[in-house]
């Protein structure tokens, strides 16, 4: 399964707040057998953000946009979702009764007891989803997300946007396996090992130098066995951590 992922928010490109959202569903797609296969920051702009989602859509399998949503005047992703797919915004029965409960919550007031029309709360500009869309009740905020074909939007607050994504998880996976190798080759010695490497085996091989120590070689494919043996391949080729150097590593 391809999944893009479109992240929103001026402060990201500002470098105000860094893309944990983004870097913890990549992991958690991928730990699913997920392939991300793009990761976007866009600035919080209906035109440009309905653009990507309306492509995106249509060339993946899943697009999940985070970020940018409720009543404050910078809060477009919903909009803009909903004008991707022509669609108007629409404040579904459950996410009224659930932005009530929150509200109540919050008062710290009894639902029953509270009067919906003295809750001071915009309910179509926090709770509206897109008309046809499966509304996502918020387990640890007031915004609500939402599935709309293959596009799933999920509020910014990494709590909210962590949890929300959990309720939908199982709607994700893929048969993508990867494995990792440590080397303590350095990387621009490793070149014709990898090139044969990829001669041998229909997999991908990525390397990742760190500058803290070991390098690191992550071997992903569809077939469980095939990876492995991809490692295994690797392993007697590359000095590694635990065995040493190995004396001509393109053999
Ligand atoms: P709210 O209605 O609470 O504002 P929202 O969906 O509009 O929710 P944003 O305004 O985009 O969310 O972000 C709220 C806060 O969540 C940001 O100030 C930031 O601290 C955090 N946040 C937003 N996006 C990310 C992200 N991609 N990674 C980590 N933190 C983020």
């Amino acid at each position: 399964m391809d999944v893009a992922i479109v992240t929103v928010g001026d402060e990201i490109l500002a470098g105000d707040t860094r893309n944990t959202n983004a870097e913890r569903l990549a992991r958690r797609l991928n730990e699913r057998g997920a392939s991300v296969v793009r990761m976007l920051t866009i600035p919080d702009d209906a035109a440009l953000i309905a653009e990507y989602v309306a492509d995106w859509s249509a060339q993946f399998d899943a697009v999940v946009v985070g970020g940018g949503l409720g009543g404050t005047h910078d809060d477009v992703t919903m909009d803009a979702v909903a004008r991707a797919f022509d669609r108007e915004l629409v404040l579904g029965p459950e996410v009224r009764q659930d932005l009530l409960e929150s509200m109540a919550a919050y008062e710290a007031v009894d639902l029953a007891d509270l009067d919906p029309a003295d809750v001071d709360l915009d309910f179509e500009a926090w709770g509206a989803t897109p008309e046809g869309a499966r509304p996502l009740l918020n387990p640890e905020g007031l915004c609500p997300g939402c599935v709309l074909e293959n596009v799933y939007v999920l509020p910014g607050p990494p709590a909210e946007f962590e949890s929300m994504f959990e309720t939908v998880a199982a709607e994700f996976g893929g048969d993508a396996v990867s494995e990792s190798l440590e080397t303590t080759a350095p990387e621009a010695s490793l070149t014709d090992t990898l090139g044969a490497f990829r001669e041998a085996f229909d997999l991908v091989v990525g390397s990742y130098p760190s500058s803290e120590g070991n390098n690191r070689l992550k071997v992903t494919g569809t077939d469980p066995e095939e990876v492995r043996e991809g490692v295994d391949w690797l392993r007697e080729r590359v000095a590694t951590p635990e065995a040493g150097p190995k004396p001509d590593a393109a053999e």
